[in-house]
């Protein structure tokens, strides 16, 4: 058993999704770390007890209605990491 933030892999989880929308966001893996932490930062964590993933399906099915806050969240970090990469 583990305790994850089950917020971090949802914003994980969603970030291809957000970024297949946002042609102009550099997709390399410091820009996608980058936005995962922005938008985390401005997240509330969200800490359930994993047992081999169940709980994470079961926490994602009851958690819809936050698909919308994390998706905004995401675009706003990208728009940032955007504006702002941390490399050349
Ligand atoms: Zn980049």
């Amino acid at each position: 058993m583990e305790v994850k933030n089950y917020m971090e892999l949802y914003v994980w989880d969603m970030l291809d999704r957000v970024l297949e929308k946002q042609g102009n966001v550099c997709k390399c893996e410091q820009c996608r770390y980058d936005i995962v932490a922005l938008a985390l930062n401005d997240l509330p964590p969200r800490y359930v007890v994993s047992d081999k993933g169940e709980t994470y399906t079961r926490a994602k099915s009851l958690e819809q209605q936050f698909m919308i806050d994390v998706i905004a969240k995401i675009t706003q970090a990208a728009n940032v990491v955007a504006q702002h990469p941390r490399h050349e």
